[in-house]
């Protein structure tokens, strides 16, 4: 079995590795050559929460687990908050292949998925990137998106604004102007918003948001957060990287409780991008993308850095 650290991940799988990685395997999905198994999360108390994203995909061979969970306050500890590892296993044997630090793999596959979401659904003129949320993901999602579309500036909100200065650094490094604002702003300026905050209740409201926004909701991965109003739902033509995520434990969760939109409104953005669902359908509708994570996009990530790993000899081979 090959062990990845955490540590080499970054020098073996790219942001653009990730993009094609789960851009692949979303489409696989809506082919039928690949599926999630359900998700196992559970709150171990003081906002905890553990839990298991698997999935097999018969096309790329993958098969296998992200183990892992959320610590709201690994923050102080000098630690990311959130923490998990992938183990990958042969499809044809079940032996195990593959342990690979996930923190990165996380980050980088959840941007790679907003941006995916952007490039498929955003309107081409899209100017002005509009995030809330400055937390950890949030960083790595200005720099995924901002590579999709011809973005000019970025406006941003935060609940706690002490967070917003390092994403205004991330914004400045990339050569993007960088502004903090309300949230009316916000919706009333952007083409394309990304939520990516832990909130309980929504921040976002229908009435914030202009006709032909793109949203990417990528915060909301458990039962009980909410980013945006369930109003909002009911209004935007829905996309999702999976349907029973998304109703369960995505942003859908409670517009379907509410009873104001159904599970088959919701287009799996695989099927975009196999070619067999339409996306955007006019440049005055709201599209919205409701990233709640799946198993498949962590193997897909997974399996890059072992593939880069094999090539160059890195890593370490145990036997099990
Ligand atoms: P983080 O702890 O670093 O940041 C949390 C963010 O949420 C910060 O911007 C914080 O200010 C904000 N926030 C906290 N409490 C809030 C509240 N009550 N109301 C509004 N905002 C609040 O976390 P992170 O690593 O950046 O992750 C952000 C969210 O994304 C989490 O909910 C996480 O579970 C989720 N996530 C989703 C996926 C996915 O695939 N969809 C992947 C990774 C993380």
């Amino acid at each position: 079995m090959l062990i990845l650290p955490e540590a080499l991940i970054a020098g073996l799988v790219t942001p653009e590795d990730a993009f094609s990685a789960v851009e692949a395997t979303f489409a696989a999905m809506a082919r039928g050559e690949a599926a999630n198994f359900p998700v196992v999360r559970e709150a171990l108390g003081e906002g905890r929460q553990y839990g298991f994203k698997s999935g097999f995909d018969r096309a790329g061979a993958t098969l296998g687990v992200k183990s892992g969970g959320y610590f709201p306050g690994n923050a102080e500890k000098g630690l990311t908050n959130h923490q998990s590892v992938v183990l990958l296993f042969d499809p044809d044997t079940g032996r195990p292949t593959a342990m690979v630090g996930g923190n990165l793999l996380t980050a980088l596959r959840t941007a790679a998925a907003a941006a995916i979401s952007v490039d498929q659904l955003a309107r081409r003129d899209a100017r002005v990137l509009g995030i809330v949320g400055a937390g950890h993901q949030a960083q790595f999602q200005l720099r995924a998106v901002a590579k999709v579309r011809r973005f000019e500036k970025v406006l941003a909100w935060n609940r706690h604004p002490e967070k917003l200065p390092k994403l205004a650094a991330v914004a400045a490094e990339i050569g993007l102007p960088f502004e903090a604002v309300t949230l009316d702003r916000l919706g009333a300026e952007s083409d394309v918003i990304v939520t990516i905050t832990s909130s309980p209740k929504a921040s976002l409201l229908d009435r914030h948001i202009r006709a032909g926004t793109h949203l990417a909701c990528m915060g909301t991965d458990t039962k009980g957060k909410q980013e945006v109003e369930p109003a909002l739902l009911a209004r935007a033509r829905l996309f999702t990287d999976e349907v029973a995520q998304s109703v369960t434990i995505g942003e859908a969760q409670h517009a379907v409780a509410e009873g104001i939109i159904k599970p088959e409104g919701i287009t799996p953005i695989g099927a975009v991008i196999a070619g067999l669902a339409a996306g955007r359908q006019s440049d005055d509708e709201v599209t919205l993308f409701d990233g709640t994570g799946i198993g498949l996009q962590d193997l897909a990530v997974a399996d890059v850095a072992v593939r880069r790993a094999i090539g160059r000899g890195a890593g370490e081979t145990v036997g099990v």
